[in-house]
Formats: C-alpha cells, sequence, structure tokens
C-alpha cells in the first residue's frame, strides 16, 4: 500500500488506509481515499494491462496482484449519431460497462476492493447485492480462493439467485431491504473477519475512477459536457467525479464535466432531497420500478452525492419506468442492449433536453451500467414481435413484409 489514508468526506476526520473501514466513527458518513494531485498515464501495452496497472499513480497499491484480475475495465466508449440526431443534441456516448467480466461495472471497484482485502490479511470477503455486484464480488471472490458470502434481499427472484450462485460463494437471502442488510452488514462483517466489499467501500469508489480515465483517454482528453450516470447508492457516481477531478489536477483534462446523477422515479431518495432543497436523503417507502439494479431505498452515499453535485453545478434527475423501457428499446435498436437501469441515463438526456437543461450544442456521455441479459423478464414489456410462417412461404413472406 501507498502511504495513503482514508479522509471522511463530510468532517474530513483522518483513518489509517490499513484495514478496512467503510464509514466515520463520528458522523457515519462515507470515507474515501484522499485525492491523487498528481500521476500520469502508465506506458506499455494495454492489451496486455489491468486497469489498476494503465492507472498505477492513481490507485493506492504499491504492489499489483494481476492473478486477482479477470480482465475488468477498457470499455468501449459507442457514439451514437443515430439517437443524436433523433434527440437533436451534438453527440450522446455510451460508455459500455456491460463488457465487463460479470457484464457490469462492478468488476471495476470489485478488483481494487479484493486486492486490498488480501493485503489486510482477510480469508473471507462477502457483500450486499441486488445483484450485479453480488456476481462480481462471487466470481473474483472464487477466482482468489477466498469464501465469499453473499447476502441478499428474500424478495429478490431467482433468476437473479441463480447467477450469483453459479461462482461458488455462500447466498444468504436475508429479510430487510438493501439499505437495511447494508448497515447490518457493517457489523456482521467485524463480528465474522469478514471484507464486506459493498457498494461505497472507499477502494470500491477507487474502481469507478478508472470509467472516467478511460472516457478522458477515448476522447483524446476533450471532456464531455455531461456524464450521466445512473444512480443507486452513489458509490458509482462518487469515484467517476472524483476520477475526472485528478485528471483535471494531473493536467490532462481542462475542465470536469457536470455530473448527472439520474435514478428511477419510483425510487429516487437523492433526487427527492434535491428537490426539496433537503441538506440529506430520506428513506423512500415502499419503492418499485422496473429498474431493480438501481432500487436502493436509502443510499448509503446519498447525502455525498447531493454534497458534491451541488459543489459542482450537477443535475439531479428522476425518469418514469415508462420512460425508462422506451429508452431501453432505443438503445437496443442502435445496438446495445442494457438492462433497465442501464437505460435510466438515456431516458434522463431525453426529459432534460425536453426541459432545454441539456442544450442541442452540448456533449453528454452515457454510462450504461449493466447487460440486458441480467434481466429478461422485461422482454414481456416490449411486446416483441416474432413472425411464423412455413418454410415454403417464406420468400412470398418477406416479400410481402420485409
Ligand atoms: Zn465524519
Amino acid at each position: 500500500m501507498k502511504d495513503i489514508h482514508f479522509i471522511c468526506t463530510y468532517c474530513h476526520k483522518i483513518y489509517s488506509s490499513d484495514h478496512v473501514h467503510p464509514r466515520c466513527d463520528e458522523c457515519h458518513e462515507p470515507l474515501e481515499v484522499e485525492t491523487v494531485e498528481r500521476g500520469t498515464i502508465s506506458g506499455g501495452n494495454s492489451l496486455n494491462q489491468t486497469i489498476l496497472e494503465r492507472y498505477a499513480d492513481f490507485s493506492p497499491f504499491v504492489h499489483i496482484d494481476k492473478q486477482l484480475s479477470l480482465g475488468e475495465g477498457f470499455t468501449p466508449l459507442v457514439a451514437s449519431p443515430k439517437l443524436s440526431s433523433g434527440l437533436g443534441i451534438k453527440k450522446i456516448f455510451f460508455k459500455n460497462e456491460s463488457q465487463n467480466p460479470t457484464w457490469s461495472f462492478k468488476d471495476r471497484g470489485t478488483v481494487f476492493g479484493i486486492q486490498h482485502a488480501i493485503r489486510c490479511g482477510y480469508e473471507r470477503i462477502g457483500t450486499v447485492s441486488s445483484g450485479n455486484m453480488a456476481a462480481s464480488v462471487a466470481a473474483y471472490g472464487s477466482k482468489a480462493g477466498l469464501r465469499t458470502v453473499i447476502l441478499v434481499s428474500a424478495t429478490i427472484p431467482m433468476e437473479k439467485l441463480n447467477p450469483i450462485s453459479m461462482y461458488g460463494p455462500m447466498v444468504i437471502t436475508v429479510d430487510g431491504d438493501y439499505g437495511d442488510i447494508y448497515f447490518r452488514s457493517l457489523d456482521i462483517g467485524k463480528q465474522n473477519g469478514i471484507y464486506f466489499i459493498n457498494s461505497d467501500v472507499p477502494f470500491r469508489v477507487e474502481g469507478s475512477k478508472t470509467i472516467a480515465y478511460e472516457i478522458c483517454e477515448q476522447m483524446n482528453f476533450e471532456t464531455p459536457d455531461y456524464v450521466v450516470v445512473p444512480t443507486s447508492s452513489g458509490g458509482n457516481i462518487r469515484g467517476i467525479l472524483k476520477g475526472f477531478e485528478e485528471f483535471k489536477l494531473s493536467g490532462f483534462i481542462d475542465r470536469v464535466p457536470r455530473m448527472i446523477c439520474a435514478q428511477a422515479s419510483g425510487c429516487s431518495p437523492i433526487y427527492n432531497a434535491y428537490a426539496a432543497k433537503k441538506e440529506t436523503i430520506s428513506r423512500v417507502d415502499n419503492p418499485e420500478t422496473i429498474a431493480h439494479a438501481i432500487e436502493n431505498p436509502f443510499p448509503p452515499s446519498g447525502n455525498e452525492v447531493l454534497r458534491k453535485l451541488r459543489i459542482q453545478n450537477g443535475i439531479f434527475v428522476a425518469v418514469s419506468d415508462d420512460e425508462i423501457l422506451h429508452a431501453q428499446k432505443k438503445l437496443a435498436e442502435d445496438g446495445i442492449f442494457g438492462q433497465p437501469a442501464s437505460a435510466v441515463g438515456l431516458a434522463a438526456v431525453k426529459q432534460l433536453m425536453n426541459r432545454n437543461m441539456v442544450k442541442e450544442d452540448e456533449t453528454v456521455v452515457c454510462i450504461i451500467t449493466g447487460g440486458g441479459l441480467k434481466y429478461t423478464a422485461v422482454y414481456e414489456k416490449h411486446n416483441l414481435p416474432i413472425f411464423n410462417c412455413s418454410l415454403d412461404n417464406v420468400n412470398s413472406f418477406i416479400a410481402h413484409h420485409a
């Protein structure tokens, strides 16, 4: 480990980084690794590098164990002339995080977190998740040969449990929503020697920084006007913003894009607090949205996202399930099939353009957080046409209908 510290995001109390320490003992807000103010991008062959190696100056590790990597990161940034002209915006890009080893952005934070867990001597890791993070931690835990404990809400469908179980962790379904289980896991981890690589632990947030670094490299260091992040716990948007800020301090970019915190209106605690001009979030009762991956009624980094985005003039927005499903189909028709949560970014851009908050001469990057095959139950919402005819009649069928 480099000689770095954790700093409380609210009261700025300083903590040692040589053991797991997700939250401040004084104010209970999340901790983060201190900001890197100067660094460079490693040279060499990016086809043979991990994200930890390429951005080593911006990572907390002196020694990197490549054996813990599954080849995460280095995901495509896809331009969409079709969607940009449809929206009437200058340029729109999609950072396709579904092309990670377990099909979501979570793998970036997991590979950082597991390096730290092993440095600290842990033999057990775990997480609290409704799907994406559980699959990611299970995969990396198995790869590292660590006992892995996954806590999930008892309400999640088998369709989501089986892809987690496949990697061989101990999966435990428990009562309570994601917010309840998260806070209980902090004690469970202490009592059982389990490093819970949860949504907003400092090293997971460090992993999310690499999304920003890659966007900068892929856009030749001309930053977009906005980056839209479908937001649940708040760890990912915090990491992406921190990444842009570190690249600005290091002289790679001139400005930090405005961040857009996009939530589903069926569960939008951060947006709700912003709209009500509150300093802190309140729990959402009875959350319900098609975007299950971001259905977190009490996000542990919600207050910090409010603070940070207010400082940098960011935008908070909530979109309906109809807007999400429409955006999911539009994305798929341009070749990108993301899970409903992934479509929240495009839905947000459309709404913000209609409200004249995002302008036609601006450039936007949307984060596609996870792959569409994660949630196949959504097919029935789309009324997908499939035709049938006899083989002898295919020629005439196509001639009449195609
Ligand atoms: Zn504090």
